[in-house]
Formats: C-alpha cells, structure tokens, sequence
C-alpha cells in the first residue's frame, strides 16, 4: 500500500551508532491523516520520533479492520524506490500487480514481497465487502543492493512453527522473513533481519530466543499482552534494543505480535512519500521520474486506474545526520 499521507515530511533515519543499546521504550501508534476518497484507519509506528528503524525495518502502518459496508481498500498505482514492502494480513485479501508484470492475491498467513529497487510502481485493491485487517511494512534496502532489478514474490510456503511455552498452550509461529527457533523463510531479504508472527491460543507465558546482535521490536495487534513485564496495548510497538537473548512474552488470552528485527541499520536514510533514498537529491529526483512518467517506474500491466500523484515536496533541504558509518551488513541473505 501506499503511504497515505497527504503531507509527508522527509524523514531522517541516520545510522545506529552500535555502542550501548537504546533502553526499551514503547512506541505508540500515531494516526495518520488519509486523503482521497477512503477514511481507512491507519497506525502508524514506524517511522517514530525515539525510534527510526528496527534492523533494516524502516515503516510500520497497522491498518484496519474495515466493516464490509466500507469502500474496498483500493490504492491505484504508486511507485516504490530503495525498499521492499510487506504485506501481511490478518483477515481479507488483497490483489496486487505491478510494473514487472507481477501480480499475486495474499491472505492471512502468506506474504506478499515487493521489492522496489531502483524503481517499481504497483496497485492494491481488496474484494468488495470483505474486511481487511492488516499490517504494511517496509524493509529498507542496504545501499549495495538498492539498485537491483524491481521484483514480486508471493509466498504461501513460510514455515509453521509451534514454539513451547513455559505455561499455557504452544504458540503458533510463522516465519515471515529471516530465520527463527531454526526455522527460515524463503523470502529474500538483503540484510540480516526477521519478521515473526506469533499467535497464543489462550493464556499464556513463553520465553522467545533472540539474536543478540539484532536489535527487535514487537507490534501488538488486536489484544493487549505483557513483553518483560510491561503492559502492551493493541496498537503499541515495544522497542526493545539489541543485546538481549531472550525476552518473555505474556499473554491473558488469545493474542497474535509481531516480532521484528535486525541487525542496527548501519547506513543514513531519508525516506519521503514512497521513497527511501540516501540524500534529498535522490528524494527529488525519484519524485521528478514519476512525476514526469519516466521508464524508470514502468506502469502496473493491466491496471488502467489513474496513478496516485507525488505530493508536494517541501521546499526544505533535510540531510540525514551524519551518523556512524559501518561496514554495510552482509550481502544478501536468501534461503
Ligand atoms: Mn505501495
């Protein structure tokens, strides 16, 4: 989906300085104002304010649920550059096509996977009266591959993994992205990171294994849990830096999360609209290509829908502060 967002401001995400990690914090959701014709709620935690990017995770918008008397979810063709998006859903489906000439329909518990690199343009559209309930995030691409030929993945294979608990029933996990409790998705992904979906049937307290050397984030989605001993809300992201090897998460009753994570992203980013470049000069001209209907973004096959139109670019020069410089993360991860 597209970010919505009718007046975006350039976002600077400088790089982690590795050192001591940020304490947690909870992050919680802002609303964010939606233009157009459809008043979908959206929630959005990442970017924040405290917090960047988890890993390479560089943009969380919780969406929904819509009633089936709501417009369909419908976002005309939009174009992408230096991210991937991912899509998972917790009820409804979603159809999606794009300029490589991809197309696929997720539904709970399948992952859609774009990835933009140097350019794509795609389309979203849900089914008449069917609720959709969801989650849109974006992965930001290491600068190496930032460039790579645009691409789509549809994956209904992830791996399904029931995870013992220290009380109550199993969980039910599902690896999105990354590897887990030895478990990996054959998603690609282009630096080391994670994306789990964790379900608990009822009541229940479970100790996760983490990577010490990624730093996570959990989303809570419909129900309200406890992460190390903090209270959630649905909505919040609990930031929980890196360093840990385990956290524990509590549940009162059936509740599903997400667990994200990552290595700390060692690059600058500057992310604006549906772009995430490295300096506003990238910003400017990924805006002017789309704008002008240039190659670069090609055009969604077989979507006549008229194309949403870049906002306004404020006149603002925003750099990413200068931040530590690491070596990039480890080339790509496929498996
Ligand atoms: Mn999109």
């Amino acid at each position: 989906m597209s970010n919505l967002d009718t007046a975006p401001v350039e976002s600077t995400c400088p790089a982690v300085a590795l050192g001591t990690s940020p304490a947690p914090v909870t992050l919680s959701p802002r609303e964010v104002p939606l233009g157009g014709p459809r008043a979908m709620a959206v929630r959005r935690t990442l970017p924040h304010r405290d917090i960047r990017t988890i890993g390479a995770w560089c943009f969380v918008d919780d969406y929904g649920p819509t009633t089936p008397a709501d417009p369909p979810m419908a976002v005309p063709p939009h174009p992408h550059c230096g991210l991937q998006t991912v899509t998972w859903l917790l009820s409804g489906s979603v159809a999606h096509r794009d300029s490589t000439g991809g197309a696929g329909t997720v539904r709970p518990g399948e992952l859609n996977l774009m990835t933009s690199g140097w350019g794509i343009t795609h389309s979203e559209y849900s089914a008449q009266g069917t609720p959709v309930r969801g989650v849109q995030m974006w992965v930001a691409l290491p600068d190496q591959s930032r460039h790579v030929q645009p691409g789509f993945a549809h994956h209904d294979d992830l791996p399904r993994l029931n995870l013992a608990t220290v009380d109550g029933p199993d969980l039910d996990a599902v690896v999105i992205l990354g590897s887990f409790a030895g478990a990996t998705s054959p998603a690609r992904c282009y630096s080391p990171l994670v994306g789990v979906e964790l379900t608990a049937t009822g009541a229940s307290e479970a100790v996760l294994a983490l990577d010490p050397a990624f730093e996570y984030g959990i989303l809570v989605l419909d129900d309200p849990v406890s992460v190390a001993g903090e209270s959630l809300q649905p909505g919040d992201l609990r930031y929980l830096g890196w360093g840990a090897d385990t956290v524990t998460l509590r549940t009162t009753g059936p509740a599903t999360v997400l667990l994200l994570g990552g290595e700390p992203m060692a690059e600058d980013l500057l992310m604006w609209w549906n772009f995430v470049g490295r300096n506003h000069d990238d910003i400017v001209s990924a805006r002017a290509d789309w704008e002008s209907g240039a190659a670069r973004f090609g055009e969604v096959v077989g979507d006549p829908a008229e194309r949403l139109r870049a906002p306004i670019l404020p006149n603002a020069t925003l750099r990413p502060r200068p931040g530590r410089r690491l070596p990039p993360p480890g080339g790509n991860s496929t498996t």
